[in-house]
């Protein structure tokens, strides 16, 4: 059996998502990278099994705070060449927004603070920085843009106005509860949670469901707590070593002109690859090697 029997019926930049049947869906993470928002031909290994790890274990560890979408990741369905990077799950009405969640002031929200003095309509203390800690984590819901455009940050009462107040709280809530469970846990392992971008959907009896990917890598901006420095950003736990390769003048690259996304060199590649597992293991206490291949 191969993914090609399934009908594809969405691609984004680093994952795929097969119709399986009616009510399964088969959610493939790849092995590609992006940084600055270019998307790289040269494949991470790993990268996709670590991810897809990852949000299992989230999905399990949050499974008291919320109900999520995941059937299986080892269901006979799975084809065996994407098998250990493929999540079995259940197919959902998705709500058309991005739920983040922040803890620290930076990417958009900083921008928009920085304008506004508020983010998504929230306001905030005057005298925040880059990185800085917020006074307490903050609901920043985004619309979804389509592919090539970018998210535009919204206030709550938009969010209210899309989907009744009462739904909107209860996302509000959930992406909160999430962030708090994950950042207190991911401290305790020495990695701040900075912040998170979390999709729902809603089942056929009308609940609440956490879909897509949940704190990963891709998803979620982590920092390592031993080098924290607000008032400047913050390296990536993961993707640091891509950033600092791409934006150097070996790579040829750069952020103000954009060409095209230049092939990534050997220990670069390897460097990153060790980063996201280094993250999957010190996060979960487990070993990738244990993770399906
Ligand atoms: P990108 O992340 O590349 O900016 P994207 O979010 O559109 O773009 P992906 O995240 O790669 O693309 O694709 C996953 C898609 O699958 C998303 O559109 C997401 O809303 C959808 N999805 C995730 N889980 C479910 C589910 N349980 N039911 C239905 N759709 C889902
Ligand atoms: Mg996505």
């Amino acid at each position: 059996m191969t993914t090609l029997e399934y009908p594809k019926i969405a691609a984004g930049k680093v994952r795929e998502l097969y119709a399986v049947d009616d009510e399964h869906l088969l959610l493939v993470a790849s092995d590609r990278i992006s940084a600055y928002d270019v998307v790289f031909d040269t494949p991470i290994p790993d990268k996709g099994r670590v991810l897809t790890a990852m949000s299992v274990f989230w999905f399990s560890l949050l499974s008291d705070v919320l109900p999520n979408h995941l059937v299986s990741y080892e269901d006979e369905r799975i084809p065996a060449e994407v098998r250990g990077r493929a999540l079995l799950v259940r197919r959902l009405a998705m709500l058309p927004l991005e739920a983040v969640a922040r803890g620290y002031l930076t990417g958009t929200g900083l921008a928009d603070y920085r304008a506004r003095g508020t983010v998504c309509g929230v306001e905030l203390p005057p005298g925040l920085t880059d990185s800085s800690r917020l006074p307490e984590p903050i609901f920043t819901p985004a619309t979804k843009a389509d592919r090539g455009s970018h998210d535009q940050n919204i206030a709550f009462d938009d969010v209210v106005g899309q989907l009744g107040r009462e739904r909107a709280e209860e996302v509000r809530e959930a992406t909160l509860a999430v962030y708090r469970r994950g950042a207190e846990f991911a401290a305790e392992r020495g990695i701040l949670l900075a912040d998170t971008k979390l999709e729902f959907g809603i089942d056929r009896q009308g609940n609440l469901v956490l879909a897509d990917e949940v704190l990963t890598p891709d998803s979620s901006r982590y920092w390592p707590a031993g080098g924290y420095a607000p008032d400047s950003p913050q390296p990536s736990f993961d993707k640091q070593p891509l950033r600092d390769w791409l934006t150097s003048p070996a790579s040829g690259w750069h952020r103000r002109d954009r060409p095209e996304s230049p092939p990534l060199p050997e220990d670069i590649v390897a460097a990153t690859r060790a980063r996201y597992i280094e993250s999957y293991e010190r996060i979960t206490g487990r070993s990738l090697q244990d993770w399906p291949a």
